[in-house]
């Protein structure tokens, strides 16, 4: 024996079998059909029931035992939707997406029509709509146009335990909205993780189960830590393939990039493995899913595997929770995902790849067991699962940035919210727009969003320091910054250039990319970048917008105090202005940061009229 056996919970109900009889089951019944054999099935007039005698309810079941596509639609048919609609949250868009699309088939309805999803950017409902499934963060925008959310009879907020920040947000706004609507009935749906927490949230509502239907999985775990894990789950893939009974494989990755690169190698062993015997190699089907694939792309997983064939799913945690395919047999788990996290340096919110956590670990491999008893091949040694994961995930409200949530919950600027931006850099650019010079302040902000781009190493210390004063603009960091990389612009990206000029190249085209995503945005937006030429002023009126909090006063040599809160704060020898020995009357800058004393980082020298005009709020000229 490889590893351990660590059981997963018994199986109740056995009428699904084996592997084999499942898959021709949903090949051959209807949606509808297929519907009665869920697990919700069973408790289906109870939990109508429980949900009619409270108004909130948290209901606890198995992945896969029907919560996400079931619950809205019993709901429909019990008559809720005859005055109003059911809304039903995911924290993923890909889940919002594929699951409208499954109930509108099952319910034999046009997307669109009595079915429809609503995402960032794209919202199909129409006036038929009785359900509709859409992103936490939809909702959340919605309830700053109705408060009272009235055009929803029940909202199912589903997929609770992910934590994900604008659900725990949501919580307390629909609380409120339970509290001022009567009519308003509210279910919470969560892995049995965090129900309780839940029940309590809402004053202890009542937690309703639906029984599992689960079978035993075998964990087996690595002997050693692997170095490379796209390659591990590649072998082991095809080990199972070929030497193992039927049933399909999840390989669960962390992002894109790495499952192309196992798709591709999966694809490749296979050429390799046919041209190079005799004998018949049986057929993979080798298919991949993450949230940026397209829609036609990510429905495959779902299609049955041709006679023969097995199918091999490549997904993302996607697959953890969100989408449930039948007919896994074999899980193997690289023990790694992307989590959302704020890099205060950046100022964004930056995927990172981190080990999941034991619960996460867990759910992978319980899809091994869904159809019949699986197998899971963990990449990571069981003591790395026993010492190394944290038992859950943290969420996100306790990891990521609060600024964009603080922002909408204030109502504040509307369209500031749609970029992945602190809500100062969202700012600078909107009044890039009203001033004509949106063009400046993107490169502005996408420079500021990555790590400095000055080059000082310490032996040539004074040659590096020359190099950047020959990009310094006398008032402003700003607009050196700017400088910077108009100058990498006009020398057509080179980075022999930016060697020469002690820049870092990676830094550069790091911004270059910040600023190509940013600028995608403003077309979705349809917001027009104008350029203002060299009319600098009102690039840097833009940037004095956008630091309210981060105005400071002249009070000594190189000395200031921040105009509100009254701290010392000094300019950083590193200063364009510093360098040249300019010290204006008002100054704004990007941050403090405490080294040996108060520095500010980025500093833009300001009239106070503006400062005046620009926040009438805070400022005015005495
Ligand atoms: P839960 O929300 O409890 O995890 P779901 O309602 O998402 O469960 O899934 C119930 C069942 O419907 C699962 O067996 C799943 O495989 C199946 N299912 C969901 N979406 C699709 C789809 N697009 N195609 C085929 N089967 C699907
Ligand atoms: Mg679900």
């Amino acid at each position: 024996k490889l590893g351990d056996i660590l059981g997963v919970e018994k199986t109740t109900e056995q009428h699904l079998k084996k592997g084999e009889a499942v898959s021709e089951f949903s090949m051959s019944k209807s949606i509808a059909e297929q519907r009665q054999y869920l697990p919700i099935y069973s408790v289906r007039d109870e939990l109508l029931q429980v949900i009619r005698e409270n108004q909130v309810v948290v209901v606890v079941g198995e992945t896969g035992s029907g919560k996400t596509t079931q619950l809205t639609q019993y709901l429909h048919e019990d008559g809720y939707t005859i005055n109003g609609l059911v809304g039903c949250t995911q924290p993923r868009r890909v889940a919002a997406m594929s699951v409208a699309k499954r109930v509108s088939e099952g319910m034999e309805t046009e997307l669109g029509d009595k079915v429809s999803y609503a995402i960032r950017f794209e919202d199909v409902t129409g006036p038929n709509t009785v359900i509709k499934y859409m992103t936490d963060g939809v909702l959340l925008r919605e309830t700053l146009k109705d408060a009272d959310l009235d055009k929803y009879r029940v909202i199912v907020m589903d997929e609770a335990h992910e934590r994900s920040l604008n659900t725990d947000v949501l919580f307390g706004i629909l609380k409120k909205v339970a509290a001022h609507r009567r009519d308003f009935k509210l279910i919470v749906t969560s892995a049995t993780l965090n129900a309780q927490k839940f029940s309590n949230f809402f004053g202890s509502a009542p937690v309703f189960h639906i029984p599992g239907r689960t079978f035993p999985v075998n964990i087996l775990h690595s002997k050693t830590p692997c170095e490379d894990y796209v390659e591990a789950a590649v072998k082991q893939a095809m080990t199972i393939h070929i030497t193992s009974p039927p049933g399909d494989i999840l390989i669960f990755m962390t992002g894109q990039e790495e499952i192309e690169a196992a798709c591709y190698a999966l694809a490749e062993r296979i050429d390799r493995l046919t041209t190079s015997t005799d004998k018949a190699v049986p057929k993979l089907l080798i298919l991949p899913i993450y949230s940026q694939l397209p829609a036609d792309l990510q429905a495959k997983i779902f299609q049955k595997a041709e006679d023969g064939a097995r199918k091999c799913i490549v997904a993302t945690n996607i697959a953890e929770t969100s989408l449930t395919v039948d007919g896994i047999y074999y899980v193997i788990d690289t023990g790694y995902g992307k989590t959302k996290v704020y890099n205060p340096k950046m100022g964004m919110d930056a995927l990172q790849v981190f080990p999941v956590s034991r619960a996460a670990a867990d759910q992978r491999a319980g899809r091994a067991g869904r159809t019949g008893p699986g197998t899971c091949y963990r990449l990571y040694t069981e003591s790395a699962y026993l010492d190394e994961m944290l038992a859950a995930p943290v969420p996100e409200i306790q990891r990521t940035n609060l600024g964009n949530v603080v922002l909408l919950l204030k109502g504040l600027g509307w369209k500031m919210v749609e970029f992945p931006l602190d809500p100062s850099l969202a700012k600078m650019l909107l009044m890039g727009e009203q001033l004509q010079c949106l063009d400046e302040v993107l490169t502005i902000v996408s420079m500021l969003s990555v790590p400095s781009v000055f080059f000082r190493p310490r032996d040539r210390a004074e040659e590096s320091d020359a190099a950047r004063e020959k990009f310094f603009v006398p008032e402003s960091d700003h607009l050196t910054l700017l400088n910077v990389y108009q100058q990498w612009k006009s020398n057509q990206y080179r980075g022999d250039w930016c060697n020469n000029h002690f820049l870092h190249v990676k830094g550069l085209r790091k911004a270059r990319e910040v600023r190509s995503q940013l600028l995608d945005i403003l077309k979705t937006l349809k917001i027009p970048v104008t350029s203002c030429g060299y009319d600098w002023d009102m690039v840097r009126k833009a940037v004095c917008s956008a630091y309210f909090n981060n105005a400071a006063r002249l009070k000594g040599v190189g000395e200031y105090v921040n105009c509100r809160k009254g701290m010392p704060c000094h300019l950083h020898p590193s200063s364009a202005l510093y360098g040249l020995g300019y010290t204006p009357e008002y100054v704004v800058y990007h941050e403090l940061i405490l080294t040996t004393k108060e520095y500010m980082q980025c500093v833009s020298a300001v009239e106070p009229q503006w400062l005046a005009d620009l926040g009438p709020m805070f400022f005015s000229v005495k």
